[in-house]
C-alpha cells in the first residue's frame, strides 16, 4: 500500500485511467496524483529512457514532462546532461 506525498494520507486509490507500466495513484484526501517511482532513488532503465525521449525529442515542456511522470526537476536535468553526452539526435 501507498500513502499520498503530499498530505501523507491513506487514502489513495489506483488511477487505471493512466495506469501503465508504472503506477499511477491518486489521493481521495487532497486530490493530487503522483507516482509510486517518486519516492524511489531508483528508476528502471525503461522509466528512464521514456521520460527523456519525451523530453528531449518532443516539443513537450519541461513541467509537463515532470507532471506526467512525477520525477524531480533535479532528476530530469542530471538524465537530460547523461543523455545529452550520447545522443545523436541531439548533437
Ligand atoms: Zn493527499
Ligand atoms: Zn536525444
Amino acid at each position: 500500500m501507498s500513502s499520498c506525498m503530499y498530505c501523507a494520507s491513506d487514502h489513495v486509490q489506483k488511477n487505471w485511467k493512466l495506469a501503465s507500466w508504472w503506477q499511477r495513484w491518486k489521493c481521495n484526501t487532497c486530490s493530487k496524483q503522483f507516482s509510486t517511482w517518486w519516492a524511489r532513488d531508483t528508476y528502471s532503465p525503461e522509466f528512464k529512457k521514456q521520460v527523456i525521449d519525451e523530453y528531449c525529442h518532443t516539443p513537450n515542456q519541461a513541467r509537463a514532462v515532470l507532471e506526467k511522470y512525477g520525477i524531480s526537476s533535479r532528476t530530469l536535468v542530471k538524465w537530460k546532461k547523461e543523455h545529452l553526452s550520447s545522443c545523436k539526435q541531439c548533437n
